[in-house]
């Protein structure tokens, strides 16, 4: 088991990429904190978790809310110790988010708040965490649009995510020499609700399907497993990069159907 006497705070960990990597982690060994503001998910998650014989513990937690942040890695330690895995993946997509004309100045905050100061959060009281802790892993979620113009307009995300990229960067920088790695996830295009809930008729999803040289959405578990090699001692050498797991799209021109 590649993560045993080993705690991961997963903030998002009631359903999608962290719930399937909060499931792949106890598989794992980990003991798991699930900080999301969903309750009755994370219900299941726990008691999915605890079959497999290791902890779990949920505290409702709002990661652009600054004490919030705070008391989950203070609940993380008093519950199981010390931390040594941060995977700060909670994130929204607003279906208002769309162009700089079209997107309410409220959607932008909120999407900012969320998506990035709540990886700065979740960072600024984690990191002492895993200092205390003697090392570890972070994992910020960022994704494909941190690197590309998405062809379907969201502004307020990709910047958001942008943010958490470079955000991300800088940190592995830091905190090299402290036994702190520091990557960004980025994940593709994928069949979780965050998507789905915005490409939510056939065209829709086709007009992002073209562009995935692989002709599919990726999956939760995809992702988690990529999580589960930056979390682990496999990449005890990568810090700092935006590791990308996205179904070729970064690295498309064309697709094998336009060819
Ligand atoms: P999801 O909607 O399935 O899950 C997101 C989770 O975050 C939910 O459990 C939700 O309750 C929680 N959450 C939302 N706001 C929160 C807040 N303020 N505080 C705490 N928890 C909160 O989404 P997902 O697809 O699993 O996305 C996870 C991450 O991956 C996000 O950061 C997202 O931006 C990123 N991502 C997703 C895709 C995709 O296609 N789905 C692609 C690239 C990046």
């Amino acid at each position: 088991m590649k993560l045993q006497r080993k705690t991961a705070v997963i903030t998002g960990g009631s359903n999608g990429i962290g719930k399937a990597t909060a499931l792949l982690f106890a598989k794992e060994g980990a003991n798991i904190v699930i900080g999301d503001l969903d309750e009755d998910a994370a219900a299941d998650v726990v008691k999915a978790i605890e079959k497999e014989g290791v902890r779990a513990s949920f505290i409702k937690t709002d990661v652009s809310q600054s004490d919030d942040c705070r008391a989950m890695i203070e609940h993380a330690e008093e519950t199981f110790g010390n931390v040594q895995i941060l995977f700060n993946n909670a994130g929204i997509m607003d279906v208002q988010d769309n162009s700089a004309e079209g997107t309410p100045e409220e959607v932008w905050a909120r999407t900012m708040d969320i998506n990035a100061k709540g990886v700065f959060l979740c960072c600024k009281f984690g990191i002492p965490a895993l200092k205390r802790a003697g090392g570890g892993s972070v994992i910020n979620t960022a994704s494909f649009v941190s690197l590309m113009g998405a062809a379907t307009s969201q502004v307020a995300y990709t910047a958001s995510k942008g943010a958490v990229l470079s955000f991300t960067r800088e940190l592995a920088v830091i905190h090299a020499r402290e036994g702190i790695r520091v990557n960004a996830l980025c994940p593709g295009p994928l069949k979780t609700d965050l998507l789905m809930k915005i490409l939510d008729t056939d065209e829709k999803k086709n007009r992002r399907l073209v562009h995935i040289p692989m002709g599919r959405f990726g999956e939760a578990e995809e992702m988690a497993k990529a999580a589960l090699f930056l979390a682990s001692d496999d990449s005890s050498f990568v810090t700092g990069t935006n590791f990308m797991v996205d179904g070729g799209i970064t690295a498309a021109y064309v697709t094998p159907e336009e060819m």
